[in-house]
């Protein structure tokens, strides 16, 4: 087995200190797939980091590993350093306003060879935006993989779900997301998963194409011990279900080909009566709202039937903000 831990200068601050971007690189004798995996793309999303630095110490130890497995616990420093009271504010650039997961290119690419001389050359142009430099630097890391997981975070709470496309779905059941909710290939964001399948619909099979998910896999900004320690669980029989270390679980998830986030039916102050991961009927109520002017409450309830993934962090909200996350 050999191990090389790679950094890369992806920003230089103000002051002139250097901001890098670090890859944990382990590549086995024995033959088998090419898998990367990254994790707090978005500044408040520090679960990935964690759980990946627990990833990099499991892989020192393991010798049962094929193939290369890439991993960058932390995908974008620079969103991690934006901090204001308590909370991380780094989802965008504060300068330029940019959601560093809608920086990728979805351009046509003919193969993976293709793929792998294009982010290099990208790489060398020297004066790129940084949110150029930070795609064509995860893009340069992921290139020719043939699994890539993307390890985000939704709300303060949240139940685990992936987004993948439908004909990928079964190979990250052993992942153990209770849901999975599918990307539809006609409607792109320019998300990092979808700069991985995009450029080759048209050029390759789907079989050849490179299997993404993303999974939600905890909350903001902070993380429980008890589920970072199940989630690395979760992660570790995915790889080895994906090294083909074991018989395949059939781990069968909900799927859901709708998803949205849930806004604010009445504004005030939202107290959660129903939690994640159950389902609300139509009608039924799912929060209490405090009403700061006539000093009463109302409720809101569901106009249609959902499944509750994510609750957000806003408790006092006005009406028709984002609150929650669901699926239907
Ligand atoms: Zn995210």
């Amino acid at each position: 087995m050999k191990y090389q831990k790679k950094s890369m200068a992806i920003q230089q601050l103000a002051n002139g200190e250097i901001v890098k971007i670090y890859a944990h690189i382990f590549t086995s004798s024995k033959p088998g797939p090419t898998i990367y995996v990254q994790g707090n793309l978005h500044g408040p999303e520090v679960f990935g980091t964690a759980l990946l630095i627990e990833l990099v110490q499991e892989m020192k130890k393991n010798k049962d590993f094929k193939g290369k497995i890439v991993i960058v616990p932390c995908a974008n420093p620079m969103g991690v350093n934006n901090v204001v009271y308590n909370g991380i504010t780094g989802r965008w650039n504060q300068q330029s306003g940019t959601n560093w997961n809608r920086i990728f290119s979805i351009s046509p690419l003919k193969n993976r060879q293709e793929e792998i001389v294009f982010y290099d050359n990208l790489l060398k142009i020297e004066k790129l935006s940084i949110e150029s430099k930070l795609a064509a630097m995860l893009r340069s890391l992921s290139a020719g993989a043939d699994y890539v997981l993307d390890i985000h975070t939704t709300g303060i709470f949240n139940t685990d779900h992936l987004f993948t496309y439908s004909w990928m779905s079964e190979d990250f059941s052993a992942l153990q997301a209770p849901v999975h909710l599918l990307l539809d290939p006609k409607t792109t964001v320019c998300a990092f998963d979808e700069s991985h399948v995009i450029p080759f619909l048209k050029s390759l099979t789907k079989k050849e194409v490179p299997k993404v998910a993303t999974w939600e896999a905890h909350s903001h900004g902070y993380f429980d011990n008890l589920i970072l320690k199940q989630r690395l669980s979760q992660l570790l029989n995915w790889l080895r279900n994906t090294w083909g270390n074991e018989s395949k679980q059939n781990n069968k998830p909900a799927i859901f080909k709708q998803y949205a986030h849930l806004t604010a039916p009445v504004a005030g102050y939202y107290c959660w009566t129903k939690k994640v991961g159950e389902r609300v009927c139509a009608g039924e109520s799912y929060a209490r709202v405090y009403q700061p002017n006539s000093g009463d409450f109302v409720f809101a309830k569901a106009e249609n039937d959902f499944v509750l993934l994510g609750i957000y962090g806003v408790v006092a909200t006005a009406s028709g903000e984002q609150i929650g996350w669901v699926a239907k």
